[in-house]
């Protein structure tokens, strides 16, 4: 049997209750959940009071950790409010691996199991919870690598999730697929289609009108064509990836699904029926600084390109800032990305310069330890067999303490793979050297890129350019025209 020690505290001036009745009452809840996980038990209980800091019995508890399997508090604030201290204790308990227990489900962290018991490492820090949720991120993430729906409870249009969570076909909502990619092919717009569907009365799952943002997200999505697709992003970074093909029956064959999106790359612009690529280096990039929305580059007559009078309305009201001569606004964007180069270079000497190497040899250092306790526990379950064989020990005890130095070394080699995947992290500091390098490179040589190909690049680095002449339409040309604005803003 495992052994717990239950810590009660109580702080006299938080309480309008009879202490002495809520301390009780702690103690028996506490009692029961010993109780319940069949564990026999020592009390450790004291009042504290606003001033006095002293935990007399918390400390008599750290000394006796040896003792104890698990420690039962009613929060882990009971154990300490104070960080530093806080860390003191976590550090503890990890190395005489305990575990904590709370009579409550609010530490529902994981859902990894049902059982109540966490080890502390999930409950005193952030940092730990993030480990937990990066295990769960693998377990979700080998789940999709048998092809199984995993990464969202949302199943997508057309299909249903079967008991091994497979998707299935249904039929009804596939018609509805079949029919935008149909549609796709033969150039239609999402707009249209959008009308068209509405026409026919087919709607979303729930009933809902299939809207132009629903459609344009439907034909690019791999799994019409039977693909499971999933990653894992650690601080927003994808780390490991998931792609399934014939996962589950194709509603579109791979084919059509290609050929649907190489129509829909040629259309760069949002009009289905423009197939023209970006002429222009600053397509798609000009915004309006007056009103918001997107401004517009059209070539007159004479060949000159011109950036359009904006004429957007707002509330009745039309913008009508001026258009201007586009070529000098380009020339001007250029230069300012070409001065972008210095900030480029202090980026990549800052990182050149942080030395992750500290971080490399801590990691290192608790990965040697955890082999260490390995071993030991690898020992141990050698030992278990040779006292059982020599008759030291009963079955059920030899079988109940095997278990228990099995779940041990599972919990050690999950820490490891941990440290194993944090050690590669550490790697991508040198992916984003090796990016920037390439950005700084093709700066330089910004002048030899096509107008599409510097249209891409600039739409790496930079969001949006706020653009405004800051005259309406109908100024008077006699007068001395205002200040252009051109703000540029990096991503
Ligand atoms: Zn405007």
């Amino acid at each position: 049997m495992s052994l717990a020690a239950i810590y009660l505290r109580l702080s006299r001036n938080e309480e309008q209750l009879n202490i002495e009745e809520v301390l009780s009452s702690h103690r028996q809840a506490l009692i029961k959940l010993a109780n319940q996980h069949h564990l026999s038990f020592d009390l450790y209980q004291e009042i504290s009071s606003g001033v006095n800091t002293e935990r007399p019995e918390l400390n008599k508890l750290l000394k006796s950790l040896d003792l104890y399997d698990y420690i039962i508090v009613m929060d882990i604030d009971r154990l300490s409010r104070d960080n530093a201290y806080a860390e003191y204790i976590k550090t503890m308990l990890i190395a005489h691996d305990i575990k904590i227990l709370t009579p409550t489900g609010t530490i529902d962290l994981t859902q990894e199991t049902s059982e109540m018991t966490y080890s502390v490492q999930a409950m005193l820090a952030n940092f730990e919870y993030k480990q937990i949720r990066k295990r769960l991120g693998r377990g979700r993430l080998a789940a999709a690598e048998q092809g199984r729906w995993v990464m969202s409870n949302q199943v997508p249009l057309g299909y249903k999730k079967d008991q091994n969570q497979i998707l299935k076909i249904v039929e009804e909502e596939a018609r509805i697929i079949r029919y935008i990619f149909e549609k796709t092919k033969d150039r239609v717009s999402a707009n249209e289609i959008a009308k068209q569907l509405f026409m026919l009365g087919w709607k979303s799952r729930n009933g809902n009108v299939l809207t132009t943002a629903h459609i344009s997200s439907i034909r690019r999505n791999v799994v019409y064509y039977g693909v499971v697709a999933a990653c894992r992003r650690v601080n927003g970074r994808v780390v490991d990836e998931v792609f399934v093909e014939a996962a589950h029956d194709p509603i579109i064959s791979k084919q059509h699904w290609l050929e649907v999106q190489k129509i829909l790359d040629e259309n760069t612009t949002g009009n289905f029926f423009n197939k023209k690529k970006a002429t222009r280096r600053l397509q798609n990039l000009l915004f309006c600084n007056h009103c918001g929305r997107k401004r517009y580059i059209q070539t007159d007559g004479s060949g000159t390109d011109f950036i359009k009078t904006c004429s957007y309305k707002i509330s009745n009201n039309a913008c009508k800032d001026k258009g201007i001569k586009y070529q000098p606004v380009e020339e001007f964007v250029i230069q300012k990305v070409k001065e972008k180069e210095v900030d480029f270079r202090q980026a990549l000497s800052k990182l050149k310069d942080s030395d992750t190497s500290n971080e490399e040899k801590k990691l290192i250092v608790q990965m040697d330890s955890l082999d260490k306790q390995l071993e030991k526990l690898n020992n141990r379950e050698k030992n278990l067999k040779i006292m059982r064989m020599d008759g030291e020990i009963t079955k059920t005890d030899f079988l109940d303490l095997s278990k228990e130095n099995e779940e041990k070394i599972n919990q050690i080699k999950q820490q490891k793979e941990l440290i194993t995947i944090q050690l590669e992290n550490l790697n991508h500091t040198e992916e984003e050297q090796e990016r920037l390098e390439l950005c700084i490179k093709t700066l330089n040589n910004l002048d030899l890129l096509e107008a599409e190909e510097c249209n891409t690049f600039l739409k790496t680095f930079i969001k949006k350019i706020w653009f405004s002449t800051n005259a309406t339409a109908d100024h008077n040309t006699k007068k001395e025209p205002p200040e252009v604005t051109i703000e540029i803003e990096w991503l």
